[in-house]
């Protein structure tokens, strides 16, 4: 039995629905790109960030100048967070392995991993410089040896973001260019005069970004739908309430639309995690955002048994879900849907977001119930191939794909069987 202490009337559970407004004004903004070009990308940049440079494109010299102007401290973070990731990615990497199977006498079946050519990654940057999201699309890339990286990130309030382009750089993009939002999605996955097209564009990013990736699905290909943030905590009665207030308020900051969830056992935790954010959001600097996130996508569930914690949390698919229980590895086999799971007091997301090594790049809006988050397996592409070195084989394939071929009225196909089981065996050709 589920009792709600605070639930929103319209809160859409894996609802993957787009707004109709922001589905329009991203349907208009591709068009245009794809019209006018370079003209359409300044104008539209002018527009949303404010920004008009001579060319978006970053030089190598002013790189250098960025990194440049950053404390140590920044760098050696930067330095050791992307190590996390890339060895993480590296493990990926290799548990991929390449195949050939014989299954048949001289029958040869063949699978590859191919990276893909050209990858466009977006690092958001409209609120905040999401330096982090530099490491999770770039260096994943380049584990999975995507050999062009073009990386797109818009000025924060008319600044460049030092931090992210020197992330950028350091982990390997071959590109960069102070571009944002829809403008950035269309001109690296459709080409401008200036910025040749990629094959794949990947990275996190707000509604407008998401919907971009979604309808340029196709015409190139995307890692995953990835929009504004989600966290839900499970959480039993050793539950510290005050942890449980600060790890919702941590992601409900990202922006007005993303929901925070606890769905607990106790209703003891449960009040008294109300409580805390309630005082925590006094004075948390960034109030403006996660106060409107909680007060209207914010719930909190009491349900009778982990059990019935797990199923609904399953019924979320939410991008992140911090398991806060006595035994929090059950959830490994008790959960189904969620992007990211983070077992135990001793991690959070945030520590997912900025420096454990795990992709952030996660699915929102329900769609954990098909697609993990981006790792390096999203930028490779499994290809496979085929011999037949004895002829044998090779006579008796065609006989059977003659036969499977003409169930299926397919003559021209029938044929290519029948001229092999001809010339390796003999067998008489009717036509
Ligand atoms: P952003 O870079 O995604 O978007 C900024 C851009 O949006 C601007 O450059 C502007 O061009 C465009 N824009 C703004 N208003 C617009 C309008 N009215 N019409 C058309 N375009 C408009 O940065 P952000 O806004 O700060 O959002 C970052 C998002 O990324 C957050 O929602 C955060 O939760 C999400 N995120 C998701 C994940 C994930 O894996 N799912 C990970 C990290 C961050």
């Amino acid at each position: 039995m589920i009792t709600y202490l605070k639930s929103v009337p319209s809160a859409p559970r894996g609802s993957s629905v787009t707004d109709p407004d922001v589905a329009a004004t991203v349907a208009a903004i591709l068009d245009d790109v794809r019209s006018r070009g370079d003209a359409a990308v300044a104008e539209y940049s002018a527009k949303f960030d404010g920004w008009s440079p001579a060319s978006f494109r970053l030089s190598a010299a002013q790189i250098e100048e960025l990194i440049g102007s950053l404390p140590r401290q920044v760098i050696d973070d930067i330095e050791f967070v992307q190590a996390q990731v890339r060895r993480f990615a590296e493990h990926q990497r290799a548990s991929l392995t390449d195949f050939e199977v014989e299954t048949l006498p001289g029958v040869i079946l063949g699978q590859k991993q191919v990276p893909v050519a050209a990858v466009g990654a977006y690092v958001p940057g409209g609120r905040y410089p999401l330096t982090a999201s530099a490491h999770m699309t770039i260096v994943t890339a380049k584990v999975a040896g995507v050999e062009r990286v073009v990386a797109c990130t818009p000025p924060i309030r008319g600044s460049i973001p030092a931090a992210t382009v020197a992330a950028m750089a350091m982990a390997g993009a071959d590109e960069i260019y102070l571009l944002g939002g829809v403008q950035a999605m269309a001109a690296m996955a459709l080409g401008t005069e200036t910025i040749d097209r990629v094959d794949l564009i990947a990275g996190p990013g707000n509604a407008y970004v998401a919907e971009a990736k979604r309808r340029l699905f196709g015409e190139v290909g995307i890692d995953l739908f990835a929009g504004p943030t989600e966290i839900l905590v499970i959480a039993d009665d050793d539950a510290d309430p005050f942890v449980v207030a600060v790890d919702l308020l941590s992601q409900a900051e990202h922006g007005p639309d993303s929901p925070a969830v606890l769905v607990t056992t106790s209703s003891s935790v449960a009040s008294a995690a109300l409580a805390f954010i309630e005082k925590l959001l006094v004075d948390m600097p960034t109030r403006d955002l996660a106060g409107p996130a909680w007060r209207d996508h914010g719930q909190v569930l009491v349900v009778s048994s982990l059990e019935e914690a797990f199923t609904v949390a399953d019924s979320f698919a939410s991008e992140h879900v911090e398991v806060l229980t006595r035994s929090p590895r059950e959830a490994l086999t008790a959960m189904k849907h969620y992007g990211a799971l983070f077992l135990g007091e001793g991690t959070c997301v945030s520590y997912g977001d900025k420096v454990i090594g795990t992709n952030h790049v996660l699915p929102t809006r329900g769609n954990s119930r098909f697609t993990g988050g981006l790792w390096v397996g999203k930028y490779l592409r499994t290809v496979t191939y085929q011999e037949v070195t004895d002829p044998a084989s090779s006579a008796y394939l065609g006989e059977v794909c003659g036969r499977a071929s003409r169930v299926e009225l397919f003559e021209g196909h029938a044929r290519s069987g029948d001229v092999r089981a001809a010339k390796y065996a003999g067998a008489p050709l009717s036509w």
